[in-house]
């Protein structure tokens, strides 16, 4: 008996993105289906062709063909690409993240941003941190409200725009007295809407400044975006590169293995300013070197100790805008780094 069309989305409908929590037919997975005798050739749309899904799709789609229409049809699956998905126009997107608050992981993030469009790239700057939203105040779009438009009969947000980097902020969103009373799933659906309801446009780097430690955003981003990798920022002291180790490893688990890019050590050291040939490392040394040796990665670089960050960063600026300076220098050596370990990928 002839195979018909409703025979196939029946079964393709046992095949699960596990990620996306619904069967491949439901999330309007199937571009075609179609069937000539024996062959079946089954053409699956997927937001990025480099997720790991693909394959385990592509096998889970022939064998439970195989298994409800018989061992001796052909099954040809074609995988392509959603040119219109809403990060299609993205080619990197880089979590940076911490164990805990307070070590600079979004100063870092910030510089790390305006390093990388400084070197020529594409730069947009997702604020995840929903418990203390800081990146709008560093670039200076504390004001700012981010306009929506309509695209394709949907509503969408336009990112801000600063120093040629695109800009969103859950902090747009909610008031940071409110932020601690924020449900996790509150949270999640911001930091999707920022992600996928927003019109990023073409950008080589997404970098987002996530919310320290593990919790639910960490989670979502892990499971259902495509990212390239993660960058760990952390200060010398072992306690907080325990905490860092333990929030970097969600992203190394056996189904999800993300990529850890390297980390940035933040106020390694002092610089006096009337011994400028003296550095002092208040916080100690060696922690953040064991980590990198522990987890088979690098340090991209090491970032003093430094009045001028903070003032810059609350004046709207973030510092690697300022030729020359040495926090400038580390940041265009870890934008390099980065740029390195992403080629080797
Ligand atoms: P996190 O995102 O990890 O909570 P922030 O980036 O908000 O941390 O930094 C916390 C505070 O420390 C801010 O006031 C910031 O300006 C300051 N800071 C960060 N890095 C440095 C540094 N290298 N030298 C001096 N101050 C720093």
């Amino acid at each position: 008996m002839a195979i018909k069309k409703q025979q196939v989305v029946d079964a393709l409908k046992q095949v699960i993105f596990f990620a996306k929590k619904d069967n491949i037919v439901d999330l309007h997975m199937i571009q075609d289906i179609s069937i000539k005798g024996k062959e079946i050739k089954v053409t699956i749309v997927f937001e990025k062709l480099d997720d790991p899904a693909v394959g385990i799709i592509y096998n889970s789609v022939v064998k439970t063909l195989k298994k409800e229409l018989g061992d001796d049809i052909n099954v040809d699956v074609k995988p392509v690409g959603d040119e219109n998905g809403p990060l299609a126009g993205v080619k990197n997107i880089i979590a940076v993240i911490s164990g805990k608050g307070g070590v600079g992981k979004s100063t870092a993030a910030a510089n790390l941003a305006v390093s990388l469009a400084k070197s020529g790239s594409k730069v947009g700057i997702l604020d995840a941190d929903v418990l203390g939203p800081s990146i709008p105040i560093m670039f200076g779009v504390e004001d700012g409200q981010p306009n929506v438009v309509e695209k394709k009969g949907k509503p969408v947000l336009l990112p801000l725009e600063n120093y040629g980097i695109k800009i969103l902020s859950i902090g747009f969103f909610v008031k940071p007295e409110q932020a601690l009373m924020w449900r996790g799933s509150m949270a999640n659906n911001a930091f999707n809407q920022l992600m996928t309801d927003s019109d990023w446009g073409e950008l080589d780097y997404l970098v987002i400044d996530m919310p320290p430690g593990t919790g639910d955003i960490q989670l979502t981003l892990a499971q259902n975006y495509n990212i390239r990798g993660v960058v760990l920022v952390t200060t010398p002291q072992k306690v907080a590169t325990a905490d860092v180790r333990r929030a970097a490893m969600m992203y190394r688990q056996e189904k999800l293995t993300i990529p850890l890019l390297g980390i940035i050590e933040n106020m390694s050291y002092f610089i006096p300013e009337d011994a400028p040939d003296k550095k002092y490392y208040i916080f100690g040394q060696g922690a953040s070197d064991q980590l990198a040796n522990e987890l088979g990665i690098k340090i991209l670089g090491r970032i003093p100790i430094e009045a001028k960050i903070s003032e810059t960063g609350d004046k709207g600026m973030p510092l690697s805008l300022v030729d020359g300076s040495p926090v400038t220098k580390a940041f265009a050596e870890i934008s390099q780094k980065l740029k390195e370990e992403i080629a080797r990928l």
